[in-house]
C-alpha cells in the first residue's frame, strides 16, 4: 500500500481521541473572536507567534494566555462546538476531552456553568456520530488543595460523562505523593485516574503516578524509553501510554528525553513502546497549539516506521483503552 492510500485508509477509519485538551484546540481565528467578545483586539499574527515555542515553559505561558479569553460559559460553548466540527473532519467518533477545571477555579469561574454550556454545545453532535466524555484536570503546580477543589467540582457537576480526573501542568513542580489523598477522593466518587508523567519529567514520575496514585493511563510517558524495567512493568500491567508525537516535538519533550538537541519525529520511541507490548493510544494533545490533527499524528506514526497493521492496531487500542462501559463502542 502506498503512503497516500494508507493515509486515506486511516482517515476513513472511525477513531478515538483520548488525550486532547479543549483549551489547546482553539484555532487562532477563534482566539481573536473570543478576545473581541471581551473588548480586546488581537491580530491572528500575534496568536501564531504565541503558538510557537522554544521549550515547555513557553508553551505553558501560551496556554495560560489563551485561557485568559475564556471568561463565560458561552466562550466554552463556542470552542467545544469548533472542536466537535474539527473532530468530525478527522473521523473521530469518540473523544475523552480534558478540561482545565483547575484554571476555571483559579479564575473564580463556576465549573458547573461552563460544563453545562459544554454539554449543550456538544450533545447535538451525538446524532452526527460523535460522542464526548470529559476529564477534569488540575494543574500540578497549583498544589493538592486546588486539585481537591477540581474533584469537588466533578462531584458537583454529577454527570456520568465526567469519566476521569487527572493532573497536568508543570511535572517538575509539586511532588507526586502530595496528591495521594486527592486521587483517593477521585476514586471514591468513581472517577478513573490519569496523570501527565514522563513528558518532561523522568521515569520516576511515571512510577510514582502508578504506585502512589493508581494512574490507569499515562499522559505521554515517553521518559520510560530510558528505563527498561519500567517498560516491562507497563507491558505486564497493560498500562497505556497516551502518545502525542507532534506535541513532544514542539514542546522540546522529545529532545529532552532523547538527550538530543534537534530530534526528528522519526526518532520518537512510539514504535519501541508498541513492539514491547505496551498499550499505546495516539493523540494530538493540543491540536491548534501544536498545529496538528489526529490524521497527521497517524502520518507521523507511519514516518516512524509503523506498518499498516500496527497503525490499525493503534486505532483499535484507542477504543479498547477508552473509559467506555463494555459494549459502549459508540459509532465504531
Ligand atoms: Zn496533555
Amino acid at each position: 500500500m502506498t503512503s497516500s492510500s494508507l493515509a486515506i485508509r486511516i482517515a476513513s477509519l472511525p477513531k478515538a481521541e483520548l488525550h486532547l485538551h479543549l483549551e489547546g484546540s482553539i484555532q487562532p481565528a477563534t482566539v481573536c473572536a473570543l478576545a473581541a467578545r471581551h473588548g480586546i483586539l488581537i491580530a491572528e499574527e500575534e496568536v501564531r507567534r504565541r503558538y510557537a515555542y522554544r521549550g515547555f515553559p513557553e508553551f505553558i505561558e501560551a496556554f495560560k494566555w489563551v485561557t485568559s479569553f475564556l471568561r463565560e460559559p458561552q466562550d466554552y460553548a463556542l470552542i467545544a462546538h469548533d472542536l466537535a466540527e474539527h473532530l468530525l473532519t478527522q473521523g473521530v467518533v469518540y473523544a475523552e476531552v480534558t478540561l482545565s477545571v483547575g484554571v476555571m477555579l483559579l479564575r473564580r469561574q463556576l465549573p458547573e456553568a461552563n460544563f453545562e454550556a459544554l454539554l449543550r454545545a456538544t450533545e447535538p453532535f451525538e446524532s452526527r456520530g460523535l460522542r464526548f466524555n470529559w476529564i477534569f484536570d488540575a494543574a500540578r503546580q497549583f498544589g493538592p488543595e486546588a486539585a481537591l477543589a477540581v474533584v469537588d467540582a466533578a462531584r458537583q457537576c454529577a454527570s456520568k460523562s465526567i469519566v476521569a480526573f487527572g493532573i497536568g501542568g508543570d511535572e517538575l513542580s509539586v511532588p507526586t505523593k502530595e496528591f495521594r489523598p486527592v486521587y483517593d477522593c477521585a476514586a471514591e466518587i468513581g472517577l478513573h485516574r490519569l496523570i501527565h508523567a514522563g513528558e518532561i519529567g523522568g521515569p520516576e514520575k511515571i512510577r510514582e503516578g502508578i504506585e502512589l496514585l493508581g494512574a490507569e493511563r499515562i499522559g505521554h510517558g515517553i521518559a520510560s524509553i530510558n528505563d527498561p524495567e519500567l517498560m516491562d512493568l507497563l507491558a505486564e500491567r497493560e498500562i497505556p501510554l497516551e502518545i502525542c508525537p507532534g506535541s513532544n516535538l514542539k514542546t522540546g519533550a522529545l529532545a529532552r528525553q532523547l538527550r538530543c538537541a534537534d530530534p526528528r519525529i522519526e526518532e520518537h520511541p512510539l514504535p519501541e513502546f508498541l513492539r514491547h507490548g505496551i498499550p499505546v493510544v495516539l493523540s494530538t494533545d493540543d491540536p491548534a497549539m501544536f498545529h496538528t490533527t489526529l490524521c497527521e499524528e497517524y502520518a507521523n506514526a507511519a514516518r516512524m516506521g509503523l506498518r499498516e497493521e500496527e497503525l490499525i492496531r493503534v486505532v483499535e487500542m484507542g477504543f479498547e483503552r477508552a473509559f467506555l462501559p463494555a459494549g459502549g463502542r459508540h459509532g465504531a
